[in-house]
């Protein structure tokens, strides 16, 4: 039995016929750049997560920068994320103009360790950026608390946590600005890049808004010749072209629907993982009981010394495996210039030296989760 990473085919293939409602509509109304379809995914989206506002970008990465962007940093700013995310997190803040800073994670959920982030408090803290790394929310409560007490930004990089909740809240919407991707492969995914800017703020979805469009001056009518998506000739201030694409937003209004579905499927393969990992060497995925993970992927730990070994047997048995973020941001030659050796973010690097990423999708079967899990175990005896 093979059992592959994921299998975004079976889920086109699931929806196909509002799919292709979705693409025929776009592609009939001559409206391919803003308009009404993409307000109304962002409107759907909005009401997804319990947010005021909802902003469709390019990609999550563009997410990140823009919401960084309408915060106006300066080069002497620090923004203080983790070690153990996707480069964007980091890249997004050098794109702002600011300075990004690490900070560990914990050991059991990976997520932003409130104690650690206190102590990376600096005059010039300006953001803080908790990951909600593979679907499971950081502890937002106290690193909430650290922000409002600091007078800091709380900006969510929830890229992989479409759906995610602390304590029974969606992520994205517990500081001032949350941030999504909607890339293939992500817990709501298009079929190309996407990303999406949450906020309760008027001023700050309004200026993500203009931003995001040249600078342009929201709300101008487009007419079907536009292809550059929008009259708008009220130049408000130098922005980018970072829409999220009218044919990709309804194609995601068209999954949103089923999402929950989906998220399902995932948690159940996750309860089968832990229940067949209970009392063997390999370390089942940490659940806080104030969380609702969305298992974007499921990433046991098994002692660093035997990992690449197990992970092989897992190969050769035909069970697809993944390491994500192994090593550590700060130990690429791109961040050298953090001057953050090895041993350094001692928790992000453990974690990533005893990680194997299993398959953890919503289509995947039982009997695939058992023969996973089952393979790793029986490397151990
Ligand atoms: C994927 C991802 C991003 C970037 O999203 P893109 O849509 O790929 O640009 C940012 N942060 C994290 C944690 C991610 O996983």
């Amino acid at each position: 039995m093979v059992v592959p990473m994921t299998d975004l085919g079976s889920e086109y293939r699931s929806l196909k016929t509002e799919i292709h409602g979705a693409i025929d509509r776009v592609l009939e109304s001559g409206l391919y750049v803003l308009g009404e379809e993409l307000e109304a995914f962002e409107e759907a989206f909005a009401r997804y997560v319990g947010a005021g506002y909802a902003i469709g970008v390019g990609s999550g990465t563009a997410a990140l920068h823009l919401a960084l962007a309408a915060l106006d940093l300066s080069p002497e700013d620090e923004v203080i994320t983790v070690p153990n995310t996707d480069t964007p997190t980091a890249a997004a803040v050098t794109h702002a103009g600011a300075k990004v800073v690490l900070s560990d994670t914990t050991e059991d959920s990976f997520t932003m360790d409130p104690v650690r982030l206190e102590e990376a408090i600096t005059p010039r803290t300006r953001v803080i950026i908790p990951v909600h790394l593979f679907g499971h929310p950081a502890d937002l409560d106290p690193i909430r608390a650290i922000a409002d007490r600091h007078g800091i930004v709380l900006l969510e990089d929830s890229a992989l946590a479409v759906g995610a909740e602390y304590r029974g809240v969606k992520t994205g919407t517990f500081g001032p600005l949350g941030c999504f991707s909607l890339a293939p492969g992500k817990i709501l995914g298009g079929y190309g890049d996407g990303g999406i800017v949450v906020t309760d703020d008027p001023e700050l979805a309004h200026r993500v808004r203009v931003i995001r469009n040249y600078g342009h001056a929201p709300g101008q009518k487009l007419s079907g010749q536009d292809l550059t998506g929008g009259h708008g000739w009220t130049v408000l201030e130098e922005g980018y072209n970072q829409r999220l694409d009218t044919l990709q937003a309804a194609i995601l209004a068209a999954k949103l629907p089923t999402l929950e579905d989906r998220i399902a499927g995932r948690r159940r393969a996750a309860r089968l993982y832990s229940e067949a990992f209970a009392g063997t060497p390999v370390r089942p995925v940490y659940e806080a009981p104030w969380a609702r993970h969305v298992y974007f992927a499921y990433n046991v730990r098994v002692p660093a010394a035997v990992r690449d070994e197990a992970r092989a047997h897992l190969t050769a048995s035909g069970i697809a495996t993944r390491l994500y973020y192994n090593p550590p941001l700060h130990l690429h030659q791109a961040y050298r210039w953090m001057g953050l050796s090895a041993g350094s973010l001692p928790v992000a690097e453990q974690t990533a030296a005893e990680m194997i990423g299993l398959p953890c999708f919503p289509q995947i079967t039982d009997s695939q989760v058992e023969r996973a899990a089952a393979t790793l175990v029986e490397f151990f005896f």
